[in-house]
């Protein structure tokens, strides 16, 4: 896989890719990952890329020109190009899924307070890490490009990919290592039971009851879902028609249960799980 940032601060980049599971995969080639500076292609003498907002308002805007002009450059026949905004798409595993079976992916990274409307026409995707406003799209583009590389065959063992939480549409089973006993809490007895069926069922009990204490909205996905686009609710938070292909490996989700007494992680009701253990 090859991928492309296209950025005013090319030296963020790989910046922790570096390290541990990423900074793996790229050393060993199974992806490499180029940074471009926005200004190569900036306007006139000064390289300019933003200006004033029409219709008035606070902030900068970028231009339109330099990033097209990156674009051509770098997209290639096979580059997907993905704009990081707010607006976009919310950012799944099932997505981080879909773009690491692609060959080529460009990552369009604004500042200020983004980019000209016209250049939305120019990419593949818009994706957004979250309800919330950060300060440029590096961030955002960092976070995508890791959860990409350690999909990708050979960064991983496969096996530890294949069981993370959303995988299955479900958050991962507690996990425990040594001691057996830690401030008086033990290690649950048919872990170290030996009786590998008994695990694989006390994990998939496990990794249904904490989604439906802290995630209840996962299992309320009607089958099939891929978990990319409109969230259940009625809540669109910018998904793009013109993005939403059908998506490898969804995965299965929950069977559509109802969740009445679920304490939910996003509910400002604390560790969903503090009553455990
Ligand atoms: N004025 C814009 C925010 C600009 S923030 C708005 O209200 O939507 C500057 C840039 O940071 C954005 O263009 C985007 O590239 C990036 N960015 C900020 N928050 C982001 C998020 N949650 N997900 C993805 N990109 C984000």
């Amino acid at each position: 896989m090859r991928i492309d940032v296209i950025t005013l601060f090319p030296a963020l980049f790989p910046g922790p890719l570096a390290e541990s599971i990423p900074g793996r995969a790229l050393g060993r080639g199974i992806a490499e990952l180029h940074s471009h500076d926005l200004r190569r292609w900036g306007l006139g003498r000064h390289r300019s890329v933003d200006d004033y907002t029409y219709g008035g308002g606070a902030g900068m805007v970028l231009r339109p020109e330099p990033v097209a002009a990156a674009l051509d450059a770098v997209r290639g026949d096979d580059g997907f190009v993905i704009l990081m905004d707010p607006g976009g798409e919310r950012f799944t595993q099932a997505r981080a899924q879909d773009l690491a079976g692609r060959p080529h992916l460009v990552l369009v990274c604004p500042r200020y307070e983004g980019v000209d409307d016209r250049i939305r026409g120019m990419v593949d995707l818009e994706l957004s890490i979250g309800d919330y406003v950060l300060s440029g799209g590096e961030l955002p583009a960092l976070v995508v490009i890791d959860a990409v590389l350690r999909l990708l065959p050979g960064a991983i063992d496969a096996a530890s990919t294949g069981e993370e939480s959303f995988v299955e549409g479900l958050l991962e089973y507690p996990q425990y290592t040594r001691p057996p006993v830690f401030r008086g809490q033990a290690v649950p007895e048919v872990l170290v039971s030996g009786d590998h069926a008994a695990v694989a069922r006390w994990r998939r009990e496990q990794a249904l009851e904490r989604t439906r204490r802290r995630r209840p909205d996962l299992l309320d996905l009607p089958a099939g879902t891929s978990g990319v686009g409109p969230t259940p609710g009625g809540r669109v938070p910018g998904a793009m028609p013109a993005s939403t292909e059908p998506v490898r490996r969804a995965g299965r989700r929950g069977r559509g249960r109802r969740v009445d007494d679920a304490e939910r992680w996003d509910a400002g009701n604390g560790p969903p799980d503090r009553s455990a253990g």
